[in-house]
């Protein structure tokens, strides 16, 4: 029985994390999506809407489990006798900080496997910081989100 995490921001959830937890599922026989509680970055939705989003967007995945956290991702890992923690990566973007994570984790707790996904090609140039600005400019996003999300986005930006 190998258990997984799968931590990050979700803000909000886009399809691309979406297809990462869709092909872990398939991989681990558990797989917790962890929602950092207190995030470094400036945060649009609050905790209990990002992890509402994740839950409402996994929900087809019968072995995905939304949760939120606070601390450090290791010992979250511990508490839930998770062996692994799965991140995606884009092209570019994500190598040289999920490479330092990779490590940091190792050093942390070396019995853990930091484990990447490589991004979907439709959705390299998808991240929830651009997505953001594009639906506060009214651009269209329905594409790039779970419908329920397009949806939240639209009421939480107008104006
Ligand atoms: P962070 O956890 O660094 O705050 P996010 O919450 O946006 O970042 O993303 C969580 C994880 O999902 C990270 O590993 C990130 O690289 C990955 N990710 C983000 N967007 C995509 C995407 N479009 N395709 C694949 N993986 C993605």
């Amino acid at each position: 029985m190998v258990i997984a995490i799968y931590p990050g921001t979700f803000d909000p959830v886009t399809n691309g994390h979406v297809d990462i937890a869709n092909r872990a599922s398939r991989i681990f026989d558990t797989l917790y999506v962890a929602v950092y509680d207190l995030s470094a970055k400036t945060l649009l939705f609050d905790t209990t809407e990002r992890v509402a989003f994740f839950t409402k967007a996994a929900e087809h995945l019968p072995n995905v489990k939304v949760m939120p956290y606070a601390g450090l991702t290791v010992d979250l890992a511990h508490r839930l006798g998770a062996a692994v923690i799965v991140r995606g990566l884009r092209a570019g973007a994500d190598f040289e900080y999920e490479f330092e994570m990779a490590l940091m984790t190792k050093h942390l707790a070396p019995e853990i496997e930091y484990v990447s996904f490589m991004s979907s090609l439709e959705y390299q140039f998808l991240s929830s910081t651009l997505l953001k600005e594009v639906a506060r400019l009214k651009g269209n996003v329905e594409s790039l989100v779970p419908a329920h999300v397009a949806r939240a986005l639209r009421e939480k930006l107008q104006t």
